[in-house]
């Protein structure tokens, strides 16, 4: 692969977390202009290698199920709920197939690196709307193989709808990023994302009914304008996208919005004593619904000046919590 010149790279170290094995984690956001995008340094450990390096723990106490695909690694974490994670590339992002009686719902897209509706394809017959959990590249990359796509009307989903350039991602190729072997014939030099266009448009409080599964979308904004949560109150399951997972939460991209943020992670929390389970969309594929209510307080103790941060790259400041931390702009500019 060609050397590229450091781009608008998302990933970065994470803070202690379950990430023994792992000196590079997820991240996301983005600025829904390449303007705007961050320009991080690259920060793996010296070698580090995406081919060479273990599974991340949590990963192998699910049920491994084969497809024909060598980019996706599919799990089943329950009946009619697939994770299709992308191990091999440093967002660590994860696809969430949801499957009810009569359709299923894919829960975001990928990078867009590899077909993703061949992954669907082999594991339901069923009709398949999609919905993105946001619209940042890292979620929304096979949107366009679809046919039915379900989104929140922004602004902000909109301009991103128009799709990413190669600009923009050359930085998630970064060979410390990216395993390019696992993905044989990648025409890395035209990588980008394309656009979609919304098929119908969902609110807050909508209910999609699969057939025997329904749905509530949950408008959560704060890391994105147009960031949604997914609860199943029947099976007692969260999918919260970028709003929760373990590793770094990056709160500080043009559109982030802190005290959006902060009444959608209390909703979250509030959600807590009625699930079993929460899904993310980056690492690791499950977490207990407490981590909803240690968010929230950790971010209320944030907003109330009552925890310590650390310096991070870019003038950004750090603020470290068990699993998780947040990523946010420091008193002074940020580059
Ligand atoms: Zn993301």
């Amino acid at each position: 692969m060609p050397r590229r010149r450091p781009t608008s790279s998302l990933w970065h170290d994470s803070p202690g977390g379950p990430r023994a094995g792992h000196s590079l984690g997820r991240s996301c956001g983005l600025a829904n202009d390449p303007a705007h995008a961050a320009r991080p340094t690259v920060s793996a450990a010296p070698g580090a290698s995406w081919c060479s390096r273990p599974p991340r723990p949590g990963w192998e106490a699910h049920e491994r199920v084969a497809v024909a695909s060598s980019w996706f690694a599919v799990y089943r974490l329950e009946a009619g709920v697939f994770a299709l994670y992308e191990p091999h590339q440093a967002q660590e992002v994860i696809s969430w197939l949801i499957l009810g009686e009569e359709s299923a719902l894919l829960f975001d897209t990928g990078m867009g690196l590899a077909p993703i509706r061949l992954v669907v394809e082999e594991l339901t017959r069923l009709p398949v709307v999609v919905l993105n959990s946001h619209t940042h590249y890292d979620h929304m990359g096979g949107n366009a193989e679809f046919q039915t796509i379900l989104a929140l009307d922004t602004d902000y989903g909109r301009q991103n709808a128009r799709g990413w350039g190669h600009d923009v991602l050359a930085g998630e190729l970064d060979p410390q990023a990216f395993c390019a072997e696992k993905l044989p014939g990648f025409d890395a030099a035209h990588y980008r994302i394309p656009p979609f266009r919304a098929t119908s448009f969902v609110v807050d409080g909508q209910v999609i009914d699969l057939g025997g599964r329904q749905l509530e979308v949950l408008g959560v904004p704060g890391h994105s304008p147009d960031s949604v949560a997914l609860l199943d109150a029947a099976a007692g399951l969260l999918w919260s996208g970028d709003t929760f997972y373990e590793g770094q939460i990056w709160l500080y991209f043009p559109g982030t919005d802190l005290d959006a943020y902060a009444r959608s992670v209390r909703r979250l929390a509030r959600l807590a004593p009625g699930l079993r389970r929460v899904f993310p969309s980056h690492n690791t594929p499950v977490a207990p619904p407490d981590k909803l209510v240690a968010l929230a307080r950790a971010f209320d103790r944030v907003l109330d000046g009552a925890v310590a941060s650390r310096p991070s790259r870019d003038g950004l400041v750090e603020y470290p919590f068990e699993g998780f931390s947040f990523l946010m702009r420091g008193p002074g500019p940020a580059s």
